[in-house]
């Protein structure tokens, strides 16, 4: 500061110096001079004074500042938060290092932002954008963005994402992001998330205790499994399912293993709520904490029952017929193993037993499979009833059926049970409001005498089987009954092929008598079967299967020949001339040589064609009528005779028979035994009403199976010209027939010569 005098003009300077100045005008204008330049020194002094003052404080600042910046800089280089300035258009123009976590940085300068964002995430980020575009500022808003990652690592990064306009009052502003990296929380998250998930909705029971055995937490499994809610559980010990089934010792294994291993593992017995003891599958494991020491213990178990439960029933249905419940073939083959292997074993012996249905494809096929299956189990359900607990029956598919029958042996014992299971079977079936009955051929096979082996114990229990069905059914044959040696086939129809080469086969012949007077007019033929080791098979048997098979057209050719070759023979030694019956199944009609073999038999031997009658089934003419009708035909051409054999028993239409070329009606025999019964005029009147039917058609009435004297009387009073039966004459063998004829002609010969 100057101060101004005018006596002494002095001026402070700077320091404390003083200027001494002249008195003048001049003098004073110098001064003056001086003094204004005294005064601007002292401003310019003053203003470096305030400069340097300046300087310093900005020079501090600026120190400041550097060193704010360094700190900033340490900071966000050290920072794990991801950081960007992006220019305006987006452009990355600096990262920090953490940001690397991205991409390198040569990739990530230059690059979008946005490009690193995954798409479903660019709402969100241009969200935050307009957001920073209109404040200027962030206000703490974020987003959470999914960006991806470039090189190994490819997983995504999860991040909340912030940012602020920077550089705002430059010409070139641009954005300062700050982008979080929360991927391990959010995995953290969705891992607890998964793990509570899994503890809650897993099929298996979790239990957690704390080392003193205090339950903290069970999952709803556990609840499930036990019976026990979660709120019954906590703060109580593991003791509460003990079922009291494992001794002090498995318990001190089981702790010595937790505390030795970390964990135990096994089957365990336990309690539920309800008192019922069920098996599980239980670890146990130690939970550690960082340091290792025990904080908790996980017990996690499978309900062992069910899932037994769930294996035996697996179990039952891979080894049971699903529509019997019966052993299927899988399990009775395992069984059958066990008995040979038993028996094998104590020098035991065990009979198995092949059962066919008998009329079971009938009824199913006529009945439909609804009543077959029905059938199927009621058939099934008697078996079992049949045979004892020891015993397996196992059903092998469609109508067969084994029992494994464990010590039975010998014909005797054998029959006893195949009699019983014969009859439990052939009991009425009510079903549907049908009363149905079927029948069962057994066949048996004992261990070891029929079979030492699985296989061939079963191939001759089914051989026997197969035997027992061609007797006609409903019968039992044993193995042993063919002395079959192994591998000797027993086949009905392959035994049948060799009868006729063998000369097995032969006729017998039974009278047909006049009912009037007692004359025998003719014989009717039956075929006989005289097997080594079968016997004698009866021809319902047999027949069949020669049907069946086809062998009936040559058996039935050997039978022409040999009847006619008989009549001959009879002829030629001065027999009375008989008419000759002779059987034609239903396969021989169809035959289209039939007509002419008989034409050559008939010529062979020197036979007239009307003294030969032909017997065809009511059931077959009825059926195949319009087919046979020309075959028919052209036999009564030939002069032959036709016979409709078993009358009454094939739902003949009258308007149908008036029609037919046919010479006899043979009448059933099971119309004739029923007139013998007491009291059953119905028979009576049938018989009746088919002879007059008869009469009225102009045909020769038979009479088949007539067996007493009132059954004959009752006939040929009704009318019936002819009778045939064992009253007046069994079947016979030829020699005996014309000894017993050539006694009856003697016989009538003596009575007409005791008359006279
Ligand atoms: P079918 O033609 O009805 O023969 C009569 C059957 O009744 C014969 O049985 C005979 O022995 C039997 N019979 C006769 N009188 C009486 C009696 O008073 N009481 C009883 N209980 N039975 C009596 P068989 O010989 O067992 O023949 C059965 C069936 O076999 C025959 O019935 C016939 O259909 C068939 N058959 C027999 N031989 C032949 C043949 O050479 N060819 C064909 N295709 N079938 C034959
Ligand atoms: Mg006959
Ligand atoms: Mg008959």
């Amino acid at each position: 500061m100057v101060a101004r005098s005018s006596s002494v003009r002095s001026a402070s300077l700077a320091g404390g110096q003083s200027l001494r100045l002249p008195g003048s005008s001049q003098q004073v204008a110098l001064h003056d001079q001086l003094y204004r330049y005294a005064e601007d020194l002292q401003h310019v002094l003053e203003r470096q004074s305030s400069l340097e003052e300046n300087c310093n404080t900005l020079r501090s600042a600026c120190v400041k500042l550097s060193e704010s910046q360094r700190l900033h800089n340490e900071i966000v280089g050290q920072s794990p938060d991801l950081h960007f300035v992006t220019a305006a258009d987006g452009r990355i123009l600096q990262a920090n290092p953490a940001a690397q976590t991205l991409a390198p940085m040569s990739q990530l300068i230059g690059s979008a932002l946005k490009d690193w964002v995954l798409p479903a995430c660019h709402p969100d980020f241009e969200a935050l954008l307009a957001h920073a575009g209109e404040r200027g500022r962030s206000d703490g808003q974020e987003k959470e963005l999914r960006l991806r990652r470039e090189g190994p690592n490819t997983t995504q990064l999860i991040v909340t994402a912030s940012v602020i306009v920077a550089n705002e009052d430059s010409g070139s502003p641009g954005y300062y992001w700050v982008l979080r990296d929360i991927t391990r929380i959010r995995e953290i998250q969705f891992e607890s998330q998964i793990s509570s998930m899994v503890f809650k909705e897993t099929s298996e029971a979790v239990m957690i205790t704390d080392i003193g055995g205090e339950i903290l937490a069970v999952n709803p499994a556990f609840s499930r499994i036990t019976g026990y809610s979660a709120e019954e559980t906590v703060g109580r010990r593991p003791t509460m399912l003990r079922s009291g089934m494992h001794d002090a010792g498995f318990y001190t294994s089981f702790w010595r293993s937790l505390q030795e291993k970390g964990y135990w593992q096994g089957e365990i017995y336990n309690r539920r709520k309800s008192g019922e003891i069920f098996s599980e599958w239980l670890t146990v494991n130690t939970a550690r904490d960082a340091n290792g020491q025990t904080i908790a213990y996980i017990a996690v178990f499978t309900d062992l029952s069910r899932i037994l439960q769930a294996e035996r029933r697996m179990s039952y249905l891979a080894h049971h017929d699903m529509l019997t419940g019966l052993p299927n073939r899988l399990l009775f083959n395992d069984r059958l193993e066990q008995a040979v292997a038993q028996a094998r074993r104590n020098a035991g012996r065990f009979t198995l037993i092949f059962i066919d249905l008998d009329r079971f494809k009938q009824i199913n096929d006529s009945l439909g499979h609804e009543i077959g299956d029905i059938v199927l189990r009621e058939a099934a359900a008697r078996l079992a009833m049949a045979v004892r607990e020891v015993d397996t029956v196992a059903r092998l598919g469609g109508d067969e059926f084994v029992i494994i029958a464990p010590e039975l042996a010998g014909p005797e014992a054998i029959a006893v049970v195949a009699n019983k299971v014969i009859d439990i079977v052939s009991q009425p079936m009510q079903i549907d409001g049908n009363e149905l009955f079927i029948g069962a051929s057994l066949g048996c096979a004992t261990y070891p005498e029929h079979g030492d082996e699985e296989a061939l114990l079963l191939k001759h229990a089914d051989a026997a089987m197969y035997v027992a069905k061609s007797l006609g059914g409903n019968t039992h044959v044993v193995f042993d009954s063919f002395d079959g040696a192994p591998g000797e086939a027993l086949h009905l129809e392959t035994e049948l092929r060799h009868a006729l080469e063998r000369g097995q086969l032969r006729l017998e012949y039974q009278p047909q008598i006049e009912a009037a007077s007692g004359r025998v007019l003719g014989v009717e033929a039956l075929l006989r079967w005289d097997h080594p080791k079968l016997g004698q098979v009866p021809p319902a048997h047999f027949i069949p299967v020669a049907e069946r098979s086809g062998l009936i057209l040559s058996i039935g050719q050997w039978v022409l020949q040999a009847a006619c070759a008989q009549l001959a023979a009879w002829d030629g030694i001065g027999l009375p001339p008989l008419t000759m019956a002779v059987n034609l199944s239903p396969r021989q009609l169809r035959d289209p040589l039939l007509v002419e073999s008989i034409r050559s038999a008939l010529a062979r031997h020197g036979i007239a064609a009307n003294r030969l009658e032909m017997e065809i089934t009511e059931s077959e003419i009825m059926q195949h009528l319009d087919a046979d009708r020309g075959k028919l035909a052209r036999l009564r051409e030939l002069g032959v005779k036709i016979a409709i054999d078993d009358f009454g028993t094939g739902y003949s239409s009258l308007a149908r028979l008036m029609n037919l070329p046919i010479d006899s009606l043979k009448i059933d025999r099971s119309f004739i035994s029923e007139l013998e019964r007491e009291g059953c005029s119905r028979a009576e009147a049938i018989t009746a009403a088919v002879l007059n039917m008869g009469m009225a058609l102009g045909v020769q009435l038979v009479a088949e199976g007539v067996e007493t004297d009132a059954q004959y009387a009752l006939l040929s009073g009704q009318g019936c010209q002819v009778i045939q039966g064992f009253l007046t004459g069994r079947p016979m063998r030829p020699e005996m027939l014309s000894l017993w004829l050539s006694s009856k002609a003697e016989a009538r010969s003596l009575a007409a010569s005791a008359q006279q």
